[in-house]
């Protein structure tokens, strides 16, 4: 089902007389293609569970107008817009078993959607396979690890088949190696059922790793829409360069002059046809490479082994992080010597923005 958001606004009132209303999602327009998981990503507080909740009808817009497929669901109550919930606490019923949790949401069916004793134990059979937790159907919830419980969450929300499927950091509260583990599993189960999904996170790595689209936001505002991999290689603004990548983009304080890249009195790249002008310089760790001849010169102050690469942490007088990452292959370290390290730069690595707005430039 594609879900069509247009100009959503949620606007929180302020507890104070005089403080001022919170705008948790600010004009939203987006369209989610049918039958795609979407990564919806930014830090905390940018307003990721409002604008889920106002899909799934918990929250009511301040202005706007959602549509799933044709139809405008703005004002129907939860229940009638048939999506499916799982959020990071996995609020499972501790007093039912795991098969009375899944069945839960088809016993309130009315009229033609009625179903049977069997017929609902079938349907739940099926869901609680899709997730792999179907041998654990008699147990309690305290009986079952973190990531079981989860399984049983999204069984239980994808038991009525639902338009849509929302999912509020469901991973959270996993351990690392099950974090990954169940969001591969995710990805899996998105695609056999080919239920359209969004997926919200303040993980990067999350988002890019199982997303067909992403949605960064910060402070309600959408400031870029992609797949992950066009996003990171041509992020809109420095904001964006930032959040996605670790370890994060070097950021340097750079100018523009005669169709070059100056970092301090060093140009550092050629970048014909963009306007002179101070700017910021955004350059990937992977953008680096040694080169005893390179126009960017860096004091070493260590290196860290990563495993494959090493990771050439330096300090450079116009940087404005605590030190500046290269990483390199580990085979490539014997040629670093000295107190200096000379790079050349990679040009698809390197992004300059607007010293004011950020923006791209
Ligand atoms: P996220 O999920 O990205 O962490 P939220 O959507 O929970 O962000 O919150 C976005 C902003 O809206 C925050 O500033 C938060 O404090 C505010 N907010 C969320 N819910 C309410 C509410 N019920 N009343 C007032 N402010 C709220
Ligand atoms: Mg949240």
């Amino acid at each position: 089902m594609r879900v069509l958001l247009e100009n959503l606004t949620k606007r929180f009132a302020s507890r104070t007389e005089k403080g001022r209303d919170v705008i948790a999602v600010n004009n939203f327009c987006f369209e989610i293609p049918d039958g795609q998981l979407v990564g919806l990503l930014g830090p905390s507080g940018c307003g990721k569970s409002t604008t889920l909740n106002l899909i799934s009808g918990l929250e009511t817009p301040s202005e706007g107008r959602i549509l799933f497929g044709d139809q405008d669901v703005t004002r129907l109550p939860p229940e009638e817009r048939g999506v499916g919930l799982v959020f990071q606490n996995y609020a499972l019923y501790p007093h039912l078993t795991v098969e009375e949790n899944i069945i839960f949401p088809l016993q309130n069916l009315k009229g033609k959607q009625k179903m049977t004793k069997e017929a609902m134990h079938e349907k739940a059979l099926e869901a609680a396979r899709l997730v792999q937790i179907d041998p654990l159907m008699e147990r309690k919830p305290k009986e079952l690890s973190g990531g079981q419980q989860q399984r049983v969450a999204i069984a239980r929300a994808l038991v009525k088949i639902p338009n849509v499927l929302l999912l509020d950091e469901p991973l959270s509260n996993l351990d690392a190696r099950l974090r990954l583990q169940t969001r591969e599993e995710l990805r899996r189960i998105q695609r056999d059922t080919g239920v359209t999904t969004i997926f919200v996170t303040h993980d990067q790595e999350e988002a890019m790793s199982i997303s067909d689209l992403i949605i960064v936001m910060k402070d309600g505002v959408v400031n870029q829409i992609g797949k992950p991999q066009e996003v990171y290689d041509d992020p809109v603004n420095l904001f964006v360069a930032q959040f996605l990548g670790t370890p994060a983009i070097n950021v340097l304080e750079g100018e523009l002059r005669g169709g070059r890249l100056f970092i301090g009195e060093e140009a550092v790249l050629d970048m014909p046809g963009k306007a002179d002008g101070p700017v910021w310089v955004g350059i990937r760790p992977e953008g680096f490479l040694l080169d005893e001849n390179g126009p960017f010169t860096c004091a070493l102050d260590r290196v860290e082994v990563m495993g494959r690469d090493v990771s050439v942490v330096c300090t450079h007088g116009k940087m404005t992080g605590r030190n500046i990452r290269a990483i390199i292959p580990s085979e490539d370290r014997n040629s670093i010597r000295g107190e200096t390290v000379r790079f050349r730069l990679k040009p698809a690595k390197v992004h300059v923005f607007d010293r004011e707005s950020e923006a791209r430039r």
